[in-house]
C-alpha cells in the first residue's frame, strides 16, 4: 500500500461525502456508510491494482464483482472500445447489423460446446436469465405444449436480482421480501460437496442429489420447461462446489422428461472453472448456456445466451406472437461486441487456460496453510476460484453470523489494501488471471492475517 498525502486524503473524502449525498450503492445497506464500512473512492485501476484517491492501492482479489479477467484498464481491450466507438457507437438491433455482433456471435458459437446454433445478446447477467426461462417457455408453448410452466431450480442458487432470475434464486438475503411477487420455482436439494454426509464422496453426493431431481421430475415432470443451474459452482451461495456428475445426470434427466437445461455460467465462464466453459468438464451442451461479466473482459455490461437449433426454431411462424419479442435498446451494443471479441482474441492468442492452471496450483499451494487456521472449516477451490469457509474453531459449526466476521474480515483487508470482500464467513480469492506469482503471495498473507485478525476481534 503506497502512503498517502494530506491533499489526496481530502480529495478522498470530498468525493466520498459528494457520493453519500446523491447516490443508491447496490448490494448496500446504505446506513452503513460511512462509519461501519468504509466507501473506497478509485480514480483509476491497472492490473491487478484499484487505485483509491487517497492515494492507497487495493488488490482486486474478486475481479471487481467477478467480471475482469485480464486485469484494470487492460490495453488491447481499452483501445478496440476507443475505435469501435469512434465508428459506431450504437444502432438499434432489431432490422439492423453490424460485424462486432456478427463476429462475436460466430466466435460464441465456435467455442461453446457443440450443438448451440444461436444467440442472443442482452445487456446484463439477469436480462439473459430472464431471457433464456422466457425462451424455455415460449418455446413449448409455441408447439403447443401449454401445460409446461414451472421452472426446477437448486437449492442455494442465485441467478440475478430482476424479478425472474430472483424467482429462481434461492439466498433468503436476496429473495425472501420479494416473494410475494415472485413465480414459485420447484427446489431441488443442492448436489453441494458441503452439504455430504460424513465418509460420502463428493461424487456420492452429486448422484444423491440427482436422484432427488429425478423423483421431482418423475412426478412433476410434465408441468417443467427447464431446470436452471450454475455448473460446478453456486457463486454467490457461498462460492459452494460440486461433483461434475451430477451435470452428467442432470442433463441426462431432462433429456428423458423432454426439458430443456439452463447452464448459468455467467460467474464460471471464460476460464474460471479452470476450463473455458464449466459445462465442459461434465461433457455436457445445454440447451441455453448463459454468459455475462467475463464476456468482456470486465468493462462493459453485455450478455449472450446461446440456445439450440431446435429451439430457435419453435419461434418461426407468420405471427408476430409466436416470435421472440424480448427486447433491450442496448441489445448487441457494439463497443460491448467489441470489448467482448477483444476478450476472445486475448483467449484466442495466448494460452490463458494453461497459464491459469499454474496460478491455479499456486493458489492451492499458498493457502493450504491458510487452511490450518482452526476457524477454516474448509478450503475448496474450481480453477481460478478458491474459497475459505469460516467456522467456529476446528467445528464446521458456523459462527454466530451477529459476529459478523465476514465484514470484520472486509475491512481488516481493506486496510491492508486488499480488496477481499466475502459471501458472508466464506472469503474467497476468484483474481483477475493475470496476477502475479508476487501478488498471490501478498494476497495469501494478507488473508492469513485478516482471518487471524477478524475470528480473535469478533470471536
Ligand atoms: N447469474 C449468476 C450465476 C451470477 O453470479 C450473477 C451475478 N453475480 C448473475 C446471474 C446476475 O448477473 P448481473 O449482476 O449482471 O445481473
Amino acid at each position: 500500500m503506497t502512503m498517502t498525502d494530506p491533499t489526496m486524503l481530502a480529495d478522498a473524502a470530498l468525493w466520498r461525502t459528494r457520493d453519500l449525498a446523491v447516490l443508491w450503492h447496490p448490494c448496500t445497506q446504505m446506513r452503513e456508510h460511512p462509519d461501519t464500512l468504509p466507501l473506497v473512492p478509485i480514480s483509476h485501476g491497472r492490473g491487478v491494482w484499484l487505485h483509491g484517491m487517497d492515494g492507497n492501492r487495493y488488490l482486486d482479489a474478486v475481479s471487481s464483482w467477478w467480471t475482469n479477467l485480464f486485469g484494470h484498464a487492460e490495453p488491447r481491450i481499452a483501445n478496440a472500445i476507443a475505435e469501435q466507438a469512434q465508428r459506431l457507437e450504437h444502432v438499434i438491433f432489431a432490422g439492423f447489423s453490424h460485424q462486432p455482433a456478427v463476429e462475436l456471435a460466430e466466435s460464441l458459437l465456435a467455442l461453446a460446446p457443440p450443438g448451440l446454433a444461436r444467440v442472443f445478446l442482452a445487456d446484463n447477467g439477469s436480462a439473459a436469465v430472464e431471457v433464456a426461462l422466457k425462451m424455455s417457455f415460449h418455446s413449448f408453448f409455441n408447439r403447443g405444449d401449454t401445460r409446461r410452466r414451472k421452472f426446477i431450480a437448486l437449492h442455494n442458487g442465485y441467478h440475478g436480482e430482476t424479478l425472474g432470475a430472483l424467482a429462481v434464486g434461492d439466498i433468503p438475503l436476496y429473495r425472501r421480501i420479494y416473494a410475494p411477487l415472485l413465480i414459485e420455482p420447484l427446489f431441488a436439494p443442492s448436489p453441494d460437496a458441503w452439504l455430504a454426509e460424513p465418509g460420502e464422496s463428493a461424487h456420492d453426493h452429486a448422484v444423491r442429489a440427482a436422484a432427488a431431481l429425478a423423483v421431482i421430475l418423475a412426478e412433476q415432470g410434465e408441468d417443467v420447461c427447464a431446470l436452471i443451474l450454475e455448473p460446478l459452482v453456486q457463486c454467490a451461495g457461498g462460492m459452494r462446489m460440486y461433483h461434475p456428475e451430477y451435470l452428467r445426470r442432470a442433463r441426462a434427466l431432462c433429456d428423458q422428461h423432454g426439458i430443456h437445461l439452463i447452464a448459468d455460467e455467467i460467474a464460471v465462464g471464460f476460464g474460471r472453472s479452470g476450463s473455458l466453459f464449466a459445462c465442459e468438464q461434465a461433457a455436457i451442451t445445454p440447451d441455453f448456456l448463459c454468459l455475462s461479466k467475463g464476456l468482456t473482459g470486465g468493462f462493459l455490461p453485455l450478455s449472450a445466451v446461446l440456445t439450440t437449433a431446435a429451439v430457435y426454431e419453435a419461434f418461426l411462424d407468420d405471427s408476430r406472437e409466436r416470435a421472440f419479442l424480448h427486447s433491450h435498446s442496448y441489445t448487441g451494443n457494439p463497443i460491448a461486441c467489441a470489448a467482448a471479441l477483444a476478450t476472445l482474441a486475448i483467449f484466442r492468442d495466448e494460452p490463458v487456460l494453461e497459464r491459469n492452471r499454474t496460478t491455479a496450483a499456486h493458489m492451492a499451494q499458498l493457502a493450504a496453510p491458510i487452511g490450518e487456521h482452526p476457524h477454516v472449516a474448509q478450503v475448496r477451490q474450481t480453477g481460478m476460484i478458491l474459497a475459505f469457509e469460516l467456522g467456529q474453531a476446528n467445528s464446521r459449526e458456523p459462527l454466530p453470523a451477529a459476529q459478523r466476521t465476514g465484514l470484520c474480515a472486509y475491512r481488516a483487508a481493506l486496510q491492508r489494501g486488499v480488496l477481499l470482500r466475502p459471501l458472508g464467513d466464506v472469503l474467497y480469492w476468484m483474481p483477475p488471471y493475470c496476477i502475479s506469482a508476487d501478488e498471490l503471495h501478498h494476497l495469501a498473507q494478507v488473508t492469513a492475517a485478516v482471518i487471524d485478525e477478524s475470528t480473535r476481534a469478533c470471536a
